[in-house]
């Protein structure tokens, strides 16, 4: 009793903390260093997922609020880029260390925004956030272009990296503060100014983080709005003053951006979707790979994650003995409140994406070959009944074919299926037109290359399945995205732009015309 007491305590502690917050932040967006509200006076409501209850409002921002933030951030660039590349590191260091003396604040806003469980998803989340934000502050001294060998008599031949002028950056809510940081913070270094577009869903825990950094950065090099896709990203997209664009979302959208980039030739960072192998060899240490499918499914983020290795593919003569060890411990994880440090699983984002997981679960369990090994409900529980949650379900005797084994559900559903022939099962977990992640667990050597060389995808594990994190170049391959982030080469790559410069010292002139 005693005990459910102190819980009851927490929640409401941590409840008030993140509410707090969610209602100062509500109704507004950041233009040039100060929360401020939106032209547009329709707003988006906010819900906490864990309880269908109203937190907020986000301003339903158009193309007005856009160019008012294109504007603060043109203006921002023209000062941003002539600070020297390490004080500008200096200064992000600053605003880092702000950021982590307030992480309280964050961990539980992006808890009560989000759905995601407290303990397990969102305190993690802002700690890899942060440090990423400050291994981006420590690579602004890497900022550097090349110099050439003289190729012609008296020339000293060059190239700068320079920034490329105002980045428009769109993200999604799964994980919100991990993905704008992997856009804002190698683009602000770099020099450019950014304007973010947060997701409609999780807009307050973004705002709350970005306030942070306003105090130490100058007004203007971080604008953030809110709004519908069609709405508010797409004029940002287009917008003729923003010269480059990184997005993280679903494959449709992330085609279309890239379609109406084409026609001012901006250049696009995608990060989309993925339905990934997680596949375990007969020989594998089962100590390590039954939690690794749990892990791997991100089932504690209630599987919305775009590298949730939603196939599972297990080797014929350790099926049993895997399947047996997976269901216990999906059976062992607690579901509930975000903010209850207790609950290992939260709640789907949105009643639209539950809706998603059962019209997947609907065509699964049409399929007469189909098996569900565990979950397959929303649960019963009356305390989540106005929660948008769904139990961590595993279900095996699906076709590969079927859509549910084919499309992104990002929900907390996986397919499992057995082999014996591990060329056909290659063929098998290389044949969707995704290209995100794999996992491969086995104690054998050549297999393991043998994988890492064959399979279709851009971040690859063997005998572990964590999820990407700062440092670690992280990107898909075919319909999964264009370009790598988390890591220097996307600050080189991604937000700088090159010269080369020839400067001839000599008297003669090289007259070679191109
Ligand atoms: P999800 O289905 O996970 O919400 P989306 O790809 O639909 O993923 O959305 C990811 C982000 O892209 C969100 O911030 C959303 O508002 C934005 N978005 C959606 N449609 C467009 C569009 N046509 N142009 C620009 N941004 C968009």
């Amino acid at each position: 009793m005693i005990d459910l007491d102190k819980q009851q305590i927490e929640i409401a502690r941590n409840n008030e903390l993140a509410t707090n917050n969610a209602e100062r932040l509500s109704h507004k967006i950041i233009i040039d260093g100060k929360l401020v509200s939106a032209i547009s006076e329709e707003t988006i409501p906010v819900i906490n997922p864990s309880n269908g209850g109203l937190i907020g409002q986000a301003p339903r921002c158009r193309s007005k609020d856009v160019d008012r933030a294109v504007k603060s951030s043109e203006k921002a660039f023209l000062y941003w880029k002539k600070i020297p590349a390490r004080e500008r590191g200096k200064i992000m260091m600053q605003a880092a260390n702000r950021l982590e003396k307030r992480r309280r604040e964050i961990e539980t806003l992006l808890s009560l925004d989000t759905g995601n469980a407290i303990r397990t998803q969102a305190i993690p989340e802002t700690s890899s956030a942060i440090e990423l934000f400050y291994m981006f502050a420590g690579l602004a001294g890497e900022l550097k272009g090349e110099n050439f060998p003289p190729n012609m008599e008296h020339v000293l031949h060059y190239t700068t990296r320079d920034p490329i002028g105002i980045v428009g950056a769109i993200i999604p809510w799964n994980a919100p503060l991990f993905l704008m940081v992997a856009k804002i913070a190698p683009a602000i270094v770099a020099g450019n100014t950014v304007v973010l577009k947060t997701a409609e869903q999780a807009p307050l825990c973004v705002l709350l983080f970005s306030e942070i950094l306003q105090e130490e950065l100058p007004p203007g090099v971080l604008n953030v709005i809110s709004g519908y896709g069609e709405e508010a990203g797409e004029p940002l997209v287009v917008h003729p003053k923003v010269r480059k664009i990184t997005f993280t979302g679903s494959y449709e959208v992330g085609k279309e951006i890239m379609i109406k980039a084409a026609s001012k030739l901006c250049p696009v960072t995608l990060e989309l979707g993925g339905k990934n192998p997680n596949i375990i060899l007969s020989d594998a240490d089962l100590d390590i790979a039954i939690p690794g499918v749990i892990e791997g499914m991100r089932y504690t983020r209630q599987g919305q994650a775009c590298t949730a290795g939603s196939r599972i593919y297990i080797h014929d003569k350790i099926y049993d003995k895997v399947i047996d060890g997976v269901v216990k411990r999906l059976s062992e994880l607690r579901m509930g409140d975000a903010l209850d440090e207790l609950s290992d699983i939260g709640a789907i984002i949105s009643e639209k994406q539950l809706k998603r997981t059962l019209h997947y679960m609907d065509l699964a369990v049409q399929s007469p070959s189909v098996k569900v090994l565990h979950g397959g409900h929303r649960p019963a529980d009356p305390m989540l009944r106005n929660g948008f949650f769904y139990e961590p379900t595993l279900i095996e005797g699906l076709p590969i074919e079927s859509p549910v084994c084919q499309e992104e559900i990002f929900g907390p559903v996986a397919c499992a299926f057995s082999f014996n022939d591990f060329d056909t099962m290659m063929q098998s977990a290389n044949n969707t037109p995704f290209g995100l992640s794999a996992t491969l667990w086995t104690e054998n050597l050549s297999r393991a290359l043998q994988f890492v060389e064959e399979i279709d995808a851009g971040f690859v594990q063997v005998n572990q399945c964590v999820a990407p994190r700062a440092n670690v170049s992280y990107g898909g391959l075919k319909m999964s995205g264009l370009g790598k982030e988390y890591a220097i080469d996307s600050m080189i790559n991604h937000f700088t732009q090159s010269k080369t410069i020839l400067i001839n010292r000599g008297k003669s002139a090289h007259n070679h015309n191109c």
